[in-house]
């Protein structure tokens, strides 16, 4: 007897007039501070399916609780020092701990999250033929000995200090990508980030503008560390997600610097603080940590040339919205 042939597979949804190919885009590092909100971002989109590959070490999946469950989501546990094989269209690859108390807290294995992780999500990319951008950090500037810091300016990093692990590690990640792009043709994009903050950040994770926020919240003095007239820049998180995307979707492998160019001194954050939030806290001066940047003020020039990207968003806006997280997730009311 002549066996029976299975039937037809249903005509796939693809076979329909009205599909639109859906792009699948892994985010590494999804469920932390900036990682989540791109998930927000990208989910708003709905011809893109996500996946988060993230070991939780400093994300959290109350991050996208508001995704977990929905079809075009999906969330997996996964170091990405250890190999991954999936299917997909686009990386982004952000996993890596940001804040220096989490980087310096197991050193060895943030260089292992650098490198392994960026190797690895590389052999990914080539083996799927998928665009991949790395986040990468104004860290690799060092110690700048240029200001503002153009893309070209090649850094003033020591290779064996207490930062090493994170801005060295990026440093080779981001050779890793020249490397795999001009060795195997791989699409690469790369950002280098300059100081966010938002909503979502830890609350402890001892970066200064949550450190800042948390301390006025609770009337606690805010410690503004050692000299005080060292400078940052600081960019509100939908600001970056936005430039993420645009550089993704953009023609430029980078690296492109992803910033707000407004400087300012720790002392005059506190004062921006103090001002907006709770006027009566005291600020204290505290010892610092070694290899603290002195300045830091990126030059968006390509951002705005390549990418037609630019910050919206000024300090003083920004504060009170992530004020208001931090009020929730603190239990502080705000007084009337
Ligand atoms: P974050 O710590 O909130 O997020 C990092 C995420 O990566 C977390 O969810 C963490 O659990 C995950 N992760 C860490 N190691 C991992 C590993 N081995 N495998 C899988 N997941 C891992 O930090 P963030 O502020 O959202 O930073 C995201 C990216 O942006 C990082 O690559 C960081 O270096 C870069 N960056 C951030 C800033 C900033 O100011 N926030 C500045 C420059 C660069
Ligand atoms: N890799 C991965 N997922 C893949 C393809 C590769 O995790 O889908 C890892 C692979 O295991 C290796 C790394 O990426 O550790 C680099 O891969 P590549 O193919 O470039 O190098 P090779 O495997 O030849 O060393
Ligand atoms: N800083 C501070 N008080 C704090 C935490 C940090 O004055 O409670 C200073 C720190 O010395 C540094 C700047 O704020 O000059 C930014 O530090 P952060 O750790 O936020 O980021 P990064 O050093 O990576 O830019």
């Amino acid at each position: 007897t002549q066996a029976t042939k299975p039937p037809p597979l249903p005509s796939p949804l693809r076979f329909s007039k009205f599909f639109q190919p859906n792009m699948r885009i892994l985010v590494t590092g999804g469920a932390g501070f900036i990682g989540s909100h791109l998930v927000d971002r990208l989910m708003q989109n709905e011809k893109n399916e996500v996946v988060v590959a993230d070991n939780f070490f400093t994300g959290s999946k109350d991050n996208l609780r508001k995704w977990i469950g929905h079809p075009r989501f999906e969330l997996i546990r996964h170091d990405v020092t250890e190999q991954l094989f999936i299917e997909v269209d686009q990386i982004y690859h952000l996993a890596c701990p940001a804040s220096p108390i989490f980087y310096k807290y197991n050193p060895v294995k943030t260089i292992k999250t650098n490198v392994i992780g960026t190797l690895n999500m590389l052999g990914l990319a080539k083996r799927v033929g998928a665009r991949i951008l790395l986040t990468s950090t104004s860290e690799v500037y060092g110690d700048p000995l240029v200001h503002p810091q153009p893309e070209s300016y090649w850094g003033n990093v020591n290779p064996i200090g207490v930062r090493s692990c994170y801005d060295e590690g990026k440093r080779v990640a981001e050779t890793l990508m020249f490397d795999y792009h001009r060795q195997h043709g791989i699409e690469i994009r790369i950002a280098r980030i300059f100081n966010t903050y938002g909503p979502r950040m830890n609350i402890d994770d001892g970066r200064v503008v949550s450190n800042f926020i948390a301390q006025a919240l609770r009337g606690e003095p805010l410690t503004v560390q050692v000299p005080g007239t060292q400078t940052r820049s600081f960019c509100y998180v939908s600001d970056m997600v936005d430039g993420l995307i645009r550089l993704m979707e953009g023609e430029n492998t980078g690296p492109i610097n992803l910033g707000n160019p407004g400087e300012f001194t720790m002392i005059e954050l506190a004062e921006t603080v103090k001002e907006l939030i709770n006027p009566s806290v005291e600020i204290k001066m505290v010892e610092n940590t070694p290899d603290d940047p002195r300045q830091r003020k990126p030059d968006i020039t390509k951002a705005k040339e390549l990418l037609g990207w630019e910050p919206k968003i000024k300090l003083r806006d920004g504060l009170p919205l992530m004020e208001e997280d931090f009020r929730l997730r603190l239990g502080v009311a705000k007084k009337n």
